[in-house]
């Protein structure tokens, strides 16, 4: 017997009205009604098979969903024997101190990049992300990235400042000097839009305004991500405050550089990262994850969607919503 089931890599995320299919290898999300979740039921076990069940006679809806999803491979059909397992969504601990870091700099930014490389370095950090809030020269920045090439970090994005004219040709230029830069972000831009090329650069062009720190946070659909890792880390952990560390403009060594905690600076004196980000207070965000937002945990996008824990609509409560967010989940659409 035949038997229609939801994609492997496929998850549903149940909101309040709505719910949504996030598609975690293509990293696409799909909003629905509550009111077509009847199609989907479970086998209950550990590595869930969510099945689509035959619509309910006469019931247009429910086949034109149907249909939907089969055309966006969302699901297939198998033979009652076929052996089927779930993608693996369950969280697994890696040794990394950290696994992001943010680094600001500023026209004033004097505190030495080479000592900040030194400092990092032994947190075992992924990926690094260079924010500059003002202009400089490709050739100031290639010497900045410099300090980098030995790093652990395997990629690298940068940020300019509005006021930065970047080309293409930079963009390559960059890449071709330093392998690890994976993303250039440009910000005030007409549209938002998202430029692949090759097969490990990616230029996104964000019609957001990136001209000092406090300029982040923003959610909207295009910052939305359905990927594994980051589904799993939202499940889990706070998405945006787990596992970073950032240096702001002025060197000081903070969570993330908006907020005005501060665990000293990039300096001779600081000796060891690893004993600041092991601290209670530097990890005060770290476990808060979305289902314990308020509002957030009956959005069905919370798997997908940043958690700015800087800008709140509550200043006084920790786990109020993101004040940069304008969707009700509470509202049919
Ligand atoms: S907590 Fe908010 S302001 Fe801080 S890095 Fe995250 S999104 Fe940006
Ligand atoms: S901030 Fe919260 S309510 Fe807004 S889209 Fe994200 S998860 Fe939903």
């Amino acid at each position: 017997m035949k038997k229609m089931i939801l994609s492997p890599c496929c998850r549903i995320v149940k909101g309040y009205c709505n719910s949504c299919i996030y598609d975690l290898q293509k990293n696409n999300i799909y909003k629905f009604s509550n009111t077509l979740l009847s199609i989907f039921s479970s086998n209950g076990e550990k590595d869930e098979i969510i099945f689509a069940n035959s619509p309910t006679a006469d019931d247009n809806n429910q086949s034109k969903f149907i249909e939907d999803m089969k055309a966006e491979d969302l699901c297939f059909e198998i033979d009652d024997s076929n052996d089927f397992q779930s993608i693996n969504t369950k969280i697994s601990y890696t040794p990394q101190f950290c696994a992001n870091c943010i680094i600001d700099r500023d026209a004033k930014s004097s505190y030495s990049l080479k000592r900040c490389e030194e400092l990092i370095a032994p947190l075992l950090c992924e990926a690094i992300c260079f924010r500059y809030f003002d202009p400089l020269s490709l050739d100031t920045l290639l010497s900045n990235l410099s300090f980098f090439k030995e790093s652990t970090c395997r990629s690298i994005e940068i940020n300019f400042t509005p006021k930065q004219v970047v080309s293409i040709d930079d963009c390559l230029k960059l890449k071709e000097q330093n392998e690890r830069i994976f993303k250039i972000i440009l910000f005030s831009q007409a549209n938002n839009q998202i430029i692949t090329i090759g097969t490990d650069l990616t230029i996104q062009y964000s019609k957001e305004n990136l001209i000092d720190e406090f300029q982040c946070g923003f959610v909207s659909d295009f910052y939305m991500n359905a990927q594994t890792q980051f589904y799993i880390e939202s499940k889990n952990h706070n998405n945006c405050l787990y596992k970073k560390i950032a240096i702001d403009r002025k060197g000081k060594i903070k969570n993330c550089p908006a907020m005005n905690e501060e665990f000293g600076t990039i300096d001779k004196e600081c000796e060891d990262l690893r004993s600041i980000v092991q601290t209670h207070s530097f990890q005060k965000y770290w476990s808060i994850s979305k289902d314990q937002i308020e509002v957030c945990c009956d959005c069905e996008y919370r798997y997908a969607c940043h958690d700015c824990r800087c800008f709140l609509k509550d200043k006084s409560n920790i786990k109020s919503k993101p004040l940069k967010c304008n969707y009700n989940p509470y509202e049919e659409s």
